[in-house]
């Protein structure tokens, strides 16, 4: 007879994986335990793969300290399977097979109830259908199992084997505000295909989702619908919208990342993740930024209750799935560093407010003429840099006077991206006047064309309630589609592309909160550009002209200095050769 192999137990210290400066034990000491428990799997996954990509993501996010405990096969005894649940602040389960032995359920229940963390990951939430702390902990679950496990979950009891359906709880989506708990709709559980899908936030002050675009495209995944179960002290974060051409598509936005109070325990639950049996960790479900971050800051979260890891900058927005080659290079460029070594500064007239300049600098109340400071020259200290708290290189722009910080390089067709927020003080010549700045793209010939201070250029206007609007600085113009209100032009998608020249206004206002950060992107492909903010589409345009009426297919990019503080982080930009296929159809570029 064989020995039973219980179960395996693979201790892998983050810092020896990472080669940290840490010793192993000041590691161990600071790092989140995570147990993260694996081994069995429905025929249609692969537990080898999904555990695989969980594990490096957990290491990659430096806080984890990671004992990867894997099951005896699918098949053999579970017998002396008891993981002491103790050592750990979270245990993320992606194990889809039969039922622990009852001392294990028991003193599992017990660490939940007494605060433990739990995270569910994908085909975990098809387990353990007939032990209800475990439908309670995870709120919604998935496929029971007739025909999914060989040999069968429950030999003894053939009526075991029924996927989760009404008798378990209700059908649990989102509906306008709100999240609906609705016991009319019978039915099993389904999902669509893999596909790219819009996924929304519906709780913004929660740790995890905090910081995250209000949407973004999911890259490559099962949602899983009409998920069943009790759904008691649940919180949804997102939910997932499945494009319709899919056959069993859900006409329900379906709750994809929740969160749940047990006991005194946090619960975690993604469905998303799949990884199917043939596969490994490198498909896109699971390598897809959208899901690495939610998963890693959704461990931390039911392991302490806070998040503290950020969200990077390659998050996707709503237009492009954003995934990760293993280790491979992203074609992102950063373009911000603590000396501005990408970047010349070119200062304009300052206010006759302004104090302690340097003998003989020109001042005046009417900063748009005069003699301007120049290149190179900011005693001030307008244009500055600082390291957060968390590393990153944030430009800060105090405002005082008016100036440009324009890159040395000029670029063409290209994803520029950015997060900005704004500060508090403002000064005159705008001291009664909303907050500005702007970004200046395909920037060309000589500083101080503009006010005697910026450059000829098509403006991505910064301003309070204005983000995103487009102006012509010192141009001949560009074609927009817009409509006439009785004050004022407005960006309309649908309408067709006329001459414009001066101020067009965005067509939406997503701002962020004063004092929160904002996300700008601008594509721009020769003389064609669309605006984003917040992950919104909020400005189209092209045949930009400049002055001569020639095609403006390329330049510099160009920051406004204009009374008001600001600050910029996470500045990047990356060539394309196409606009994403969603913006092409939206704004008939
Ligand atoms: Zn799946």
């Amino acid at each position: 007879m064989n020995p039973p192999l219980l179960y395996l137990v693979v201790f892998i210290a983050s810092a020896l994986m990472f080669n940290a400066p840490l010793s192993a034990s000041e590691g161990e000491q600071d790092d989140i335990k995570v147990m993260l428990l694996t081994g069995r799997s429905n025929k249609y996954h692969s537990w080898e793969g999904l555990s695989t990509a969980l594990h490096q993501h957990l290491l990659d996010a430096g806080i984890f300290s990671v004992d990867k405990v894997v099951t005896s096969p699918t098949g053999e005894s579970l017998d002396g399977f008891s993981p002491d649940w103790s050592k750990y602040q979270v245990i993320v389960i992606d194990y889809e097979g039969a039922e622990w032995p009852e001392p294990t359920k028991e003193s599992f229940v017990r660490y939940m109830k007494n605060g433990g963390g739990l995270v569910t990951v994908h085909g975990a939430d098809n387990s353990f259908p007939y032990w209800p702390e475990y439908n309670d902990m995870i709120g919604l679950g998935g496929w029971g199992g007739a025909g999914l496990h060989s040999p069968p979950l429950y030999p003894d009891d053939p009526s075991k084997h029924a996927s989760r359906d009404e008798s378990w709880g209700p059908r649990v989506y989102w509906h306008k505000c709100c999240m609906v708990h609705d016991n009319s709709l019978p039915g099993k559980t389904y999902h669509p295909k893999r596909h790219d899908f819009l996924m929304t936030v519906r709780t913004f002050d929660h740790p995890i989702t905090e910081d995250l675009p209000e949407m973004w495209l999911q890259a490559s995944d099962e949602i899983y619908s009409n998920l069943r179960g009790p759904a008691k002290n649940m919180t949804i974060l997102a939910t997932g919208f499945a494009n319709p051409a899919y056959r069993g598509a859900s006409p329900y936005n379906e709750p994809l990342l929740f969160t749940v109070d047990y006991g005194k325990g946090r619960v975690f639950h993604t469905t998303l993740g799949h990884v199917g049996a043939k596969e490994d960790e490198n498909v896109q479900s699971v390598n897809n930024v959208s899901f690495i971050t939610t998963f890693q800051r959704g461990v931390e979260w039911a392991a302490t209750g806070q998040v503290s890891i950020p969200v990077p900058d390659d998050f996707p927005n709503a237009y492009e799935t954003s995934v990760r080659a293993s280790a491979t290079d992203e074609n992102w460029k950063s373009m911000l560093d603590p000396e501005l070594s990408q970047w010349e500064v070119f200062m304009g007239v300052p206010h006759s407010t302004v104090e302690d300049l340097p003998t003989g600098t020109y001042q005046s109340d009417k900063v748009t003429s005069g003699t301007p400071m120049g290149l190179s020259n900011d005693p001030k200290d307008v244009f500055t840099t600082y390291q957060s708290e968390e590393g990153e290189t944030v430009f800060k722009i105090s405002g005082e006077i008016y100036g440009g910080l324009s890159t040395l390089d000029e670029f063409e067709n290209y994803h520029f991206k950015t997060q900005m927020r704004w500060g508090d003080k403002k000064w005159e010549p705008r001291l009664e006047d909303k907050r500005d700045s702007g970004i200046l793209y395909h920037t060309h010939g000589e500083h101080g064309a503009f006010w005697k201070v910026w450059k000829s250029s098509l403006e991505y206007q910064v301003q309070e309630s204005d983000l995103g609007d487009f102006i012509t600085i010192a141009i001949k113009g560009a074609k927009a589609p817009f409509k006439k209100t009785d004050k004022r032009s407005v960006y309309e998608p649908k309408a067709k592309y006329e001459d414009w020249k001066g101020y067009l206004h965005a067509e939406v206002e997503p701002d962020a909160p004063h004092g929160e950060w904002n996300t700008l992107e601008i594509y721009v492909l020769g003389d064609q550009a669309i605006h984003l903010v917040n992950g919104r589409l909020v400005m189209s345009l092209k045949d930009a002209l400049d002055k001569e009426g020639k095609p403006l297919l390329r330049g510099g990019i160009q920051i406004q200095s204009e009374a008001a503080e600001v600050e910029y982080k996470n500045m990047k930009i990356r060539p394309i050769d196409a606009f994403p296929e969603i913006l092409k159809q939206k704004t008939g570029l």
